[in-house]
């Protein structure tokens, strides 16, 4: 695999070009470290974005539903775009004017194809399941039923590219000498100590893993 996406026309960033990220490894570190994609289509009746989870491999990124679902059923044989994005901060100028946000993202433009195969479905399914934490293994086997309820999509991963804002308020001159206060807010999300639900009454100990991420950062899971 090389270590740079080549950038299409419609993926080459055009504003804040010096925030453009084209490396491979750096695209494919903000997805592992996302849990969220917000996925747009043009829906006949209009455009329509939502959140959902994701799975990815080096080649893809999965996105799974019900059969029903309005969305993914509506992108699939379409051009659909997926974003994730990691907030790291606000960033508080001398003017509200240059306000901004430290972050990490990546869009991915592509053709969505609909998985057919069972077994893909189940590879795809895994990937997206255990994406945030390992847990395909964990609980009662996936049913040929919950695999026939289920749709998944591929978008290829050649389309993408990352944009990342770190550092400081950029002012203007004239404003350098102010008053006012500027730096940085920083966001930290933390996973924190899982519990049982309170109608739990099986005897598997809680899986290791869940344990293991209690304090850690989304970016700390998949170091
Ligand atoms: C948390 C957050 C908050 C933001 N808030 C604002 C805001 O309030 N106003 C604002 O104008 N912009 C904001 N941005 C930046 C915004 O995402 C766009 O990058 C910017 O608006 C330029 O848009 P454009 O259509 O001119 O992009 P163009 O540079 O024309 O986009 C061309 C191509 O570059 C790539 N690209 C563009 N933006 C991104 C990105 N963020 N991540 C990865 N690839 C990208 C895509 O492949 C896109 O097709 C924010 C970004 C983040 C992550």
């Amino acid at each position: 695999m090389s270590d740079a996406v080549a950038p299409s026309a419609r993926t080459t960033l055009r504003r804040g070009t010096n925030r453009a990220v084209y490396e491979r490894d750096r695209v494919l570190e903000i997805l592992d470290a996302g849990m969220i994609a917000h996925v747009g289509v043009q829906t006949p009746d209009g455009p329509l974005v939502l959140p959902m989870a994701y799975g990815r491999d080096d080649e893809k990124l999965y996105l799974h539903g019900a059969a029903a679902n309005h969305l993914l059923g509506t992108g699939q044989g379409h051009e659909i775009c997926a974003t994730v994005t990691l907030i790291d901060g606000l960033v508080m100028a001398r003017t509200p004017f240059h306000n901004s946000m430290n972050y990490r993202s990546v869009v991915v433009r592509g053709l969505a194809t609909k998985i057919e195969d069972p077994d893909e479905k189940l590879r795809t399914l895994k990937l997206i399941t255990d994406h945030v934490v390992a847990n395909w293994d964990e609980g009662r086997d996936v049913s040929e039923i919950d695999n026939r309820k289920t749709l998944v999509l591929e978008i290829p991963l050649a389309e993408a590219s990352a944009k990342v804002r770190d550092g400081d308020p950029i002012d203007e001159e004239e404003d350098m000498a102010g008053p006012w206060w500027s730096g940085i807010i920083p966001i930290e999300t933390r996973f924190l100590e899982p519990y049982p639900a309170a109608d739990f009454t099986g005897t598997n100990e809680m899986p290791a893993q869940y344990g293991a991420l209690a304090g850690k950062t989304p970016d700390e899971r998949v170091l």
